[in-house]
């Protein structure tokens, strides 16, 4: 039997919604840059609810614990403010 992300998000969480569903896929895997394995994706299925269930927010962007009250975690907050990325 061959699984899609939606079967592998709801053997973790049976009660997931498709917001959930959305948010891993697009935010927490490589997709649509590239294609996450089943078992990275597990990881991260699980990674995303851990997180949930203790109030942790994850970094839009590297996926490390945000800054409390923020999208992003420090380092790509620095990033954001001081390197490659800032306007110059
Ligand atoms: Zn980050």
């Amino acid at each position: 039997m061959q699984m899609n992300v939606i079967d592998i998000v709801h053997v973790v969480n049976p009660k997931a919604s498709q917001d959930d569903v959305e948010e891993i896929v697009w935010s927490r895997t490589p997709y649509p840059f590239g294609m996450p394995s089943a078992k990275s994706f597990y990881k991260e299925v699980t990674r995303f609810y851990r997180a949930k269930k203790n109030g942790i927010r994850l970094c839009d962007f590297c996926n490390n614990i945000a800054m409390t009250g923020d999208i992003v975690c420090n380092k790509c907050d620095n990033l954001l403010k001081n390197g490659a990325l800032a306007e110059r």
